[in-house]
């Protein structure tokens, strides 16, 4: 028998605001102006230590877009 190592990649999301846009994409591009700075995620002590690597920005999730 074989042994293989198995690790699990997690996600989590962060809701950041509402924004004013046209489109979908527009509400993208917006986003990554007005949050730049929380596109980021940082593990306290004991689950970094737990953890191989720190919470890496992935996607936008856009929600709505109705008037
Ligand atoms: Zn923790």
């Amino acid at each position: 028998m074989a042994k293989f190592e198995v690790s699990a990649v997690f996600t989590a999301s962060r809701y950041l605001g509402e924004i004013e846009a046209a489109t979908e994409e527009e509400a993208e591009e917006k986003a990554l102006e007005m949050f730049e700075e929380q596109l980021y995620a940082s593990l306290c002590h004991q689950c970094a230590g737990e953890f191989d690597g720190s919470p890496e920005f992935l996607e936008f999730v856009v929600d709505g877009g109705a008037d």
